[in-house]
């Protein structure tokens, strides 16, 4: 698959290298990623709550940390718990705390910022990462469900097991929202495409069915009426769902939804360690990233 092969070729030193030096492309990077701190990423959070938008701060870092990494990315956490207001929410990624070198760690780390967060009433989402980290993810989520039942948790349309996580996980009072999947791998389908769409439809119409609060994570044309129909038969109240997208991405969109009665979530990447995040973007839209790299050179 074409994103699997840029996404390799990103991962490449010099390849990162010619793109965190190249004035272009940290220009293009601008436009989806709120800076290097918390405090810049609430100033991006303030302009866009002016628009009636709702924001989720996410804090992003290396998906493959070395220790130290870790560690800059738990502070960076809690600096961003610190500063955020009760109303906003933040997003965690577990790879991100270490988690693909075992839960025990993660496990930890993560349940320290989910306490600081739960203490000033802040909503945390865990973010989902690849096949491998899964399971660890589920059974993070499950774990600190107990003390934190406000946990939101994020499933991939991708995966052939979505529609059985979601019959375990989207239960009355849980948070979860659905998204395509950014990651291949095994037990993953494709990721654009008409299946693709089918696999989102089949696990939209699950979700939207459960008593969940349900959180739509898609920037789609097709699927985001699809939704809204689905949600308009559920006879679900608006502060039963929302929807959520990244910044950066389709902001008229976003505008329209919460112009006609809709919560729409902007997901606010921010971190001095942007380009796993970045690289991850720019795999699943290579063309659009490509063309904007073009004209920019220009
Ligand atoms: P697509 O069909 O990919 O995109 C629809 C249209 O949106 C495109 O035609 C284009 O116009 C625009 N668009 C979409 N993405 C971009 C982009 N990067 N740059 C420019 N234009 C773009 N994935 C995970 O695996 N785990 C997660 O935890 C996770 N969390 C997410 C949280 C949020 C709030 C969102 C919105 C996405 C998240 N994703 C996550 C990513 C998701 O899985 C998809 O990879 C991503 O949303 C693209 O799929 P799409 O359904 O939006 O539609």
């Amino acid at each position: 698959m074409i994103s699997d092969l840029m996404l390799r070729l990103s991962q490449r030193p010099e390849v990162r290298e010619a793109f965190v030096s190249n004035a272009a492309a940290t220009d293009l990077v601008a436009r989806y990623v709120a800076g290097e701190t918390a405090s810049s990423a609430l100033g991006v959070a303030a302009t866009l709550e002016e628009h009636g938008l709702d924001v989720l701060l996410a804090p992003i870092g290396s998906e493959s940390p070395s220790r130290e990494q870790v560690h800059q990315h738990v502070d960076l956490c809690h600096e961003t718990v610190a500063a955020a207001r009760p109303h906003q929410g933040i997003a965690l990624t577990p790879l991100l705390f270490g988690l693909g070198h075992g839960l025990a760690g993660a496990r930890v780390l993560v349940r320290e910022v989910v306490r600081a967060a739960d203490a000033k009433g802040l909503p945390v989402i865990l973010d989902m990462g690849p096949t491998e980290v899964v399971d660890a993810t589920v059974q993070l989520y499950r774990e600190l469900l107990g003390d934190h039942p406000g946990l939101g948790i994020t499933v991939q349309a991708a995966l052939k097991r979505t529609p059985g996580d979601l019959r375990r996980i989207a239960l009355s009072g849980a948070r979860v929202r659905l998204c395509a999947g950014a990651y291949g791998g095994p037990g993953a389908m494709h990721r654009r495409g008409q299946q693709a769409d089918l696999a989102y439809v089949r696990c939209l119409r699950a979700l939207v069915d459960s008593p969940a609060y349900a959180m739509i994570a898609t920037h789609d044309r097709r699927l985001i009426p699809i939704a809204e129909d689905l949600i308009a038969r559920s006879g679900r109240r608006a502060q039963d769902y929302e929807f959520q997208m990244l910044y950066g991405v389709r902001a008229i969109e976003q505008r329209r939804l919460v112009d006609t009665g809709r919560r729409c979530r902007v997901y606010i990447p921010f971190g001095p360690d942007w380009y796993d995040y970045v690289a991850r973007r720019f795999a699943t839209h290579p063309g659009r990233w490509l063309r904007a790299l073009w004209r920019g050179q220009r």
